[in-house]
């Protein structure tokens, strides 16, 4: 079990834009993707991307049955994907009030279209290729997103929905959830 430590808003690898991963079924790579398992458990997130623990690499994990932190949501199928593109089906959008373990105690309203399907590989290289709508579509996106060094601040139309959990609760804009 090896937690690590999530990078943080404002970390400049955040930013970056991964590099795609060329070996698979290698030790390094199964570290890799056991390590994002056992920090995004230990931080009750729903997914977590490589760039996340400072590791420039297109992988990402999801994955969730339920979630103290999205009450209310669908099952996550536990999901490893590895060079990850994605095609929107439709027009779409659904809106979703987003958290991200690197910008902790924060939600903030992003639509996103609704319906998708989207391929990678696993980590033995195999191929997976899935059509994915609402909760699923929105955790694959938010994702996929930091792999291009783009977090869901970024995305936020109406800055006044934006905030902290707690103040958003309070404010009764949000349903109570438990916050980082
Ligand atoms: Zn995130």
């Amino acid at each position: 079990m090896s937690v690590r430590k999530i990078l943080r808003i404002g970390d400049p690898l955040l930013r970056q834009v991964a590099e795609p991963v060329t070996k698979f079924a290698t030790p390094e790579l199964d570290r890799l993707i056991e390590d994002m398992f056992d920090t995004m458990r230990d931080a009750n997130g729903a997914g977590l991307a490589a760039p996340q623990i400072g590791v420039s690499l297109r992988v990402m994990i999801f994955g969730c049955e339920s979630n103290p932190r999205y009450p209310g949501a669908d099952p996550l199928p536990e999901t490893i994907l590895i060079n990850p593109a994605f095609r929107t089906i439709g027009d779409v959008k659904e809106g979703m009030w987003e958290g991200c373990l690197s910008v902790p105690g924060m939600r903030g309203y992003v639509e996103r279209p609704s319906h998708i399907e989207y391929r990678g590989v696993d980590g033995q290289g195999r191929r997976i290729v899935r059509d994915a709508t609402g909760f699923h579509a929105g955790v694959f996106q938010h994702e996929f997103d930091h792999l291009d060094g783009v977090l869901y601040p970024d995305l936020i139309r109406d800055h006044k929905l934006f905030g902290f959990i707690d103040e958003l609760t309070e404010a009764g804009v949000i349903p109570g959830v438990s916050g980082e």
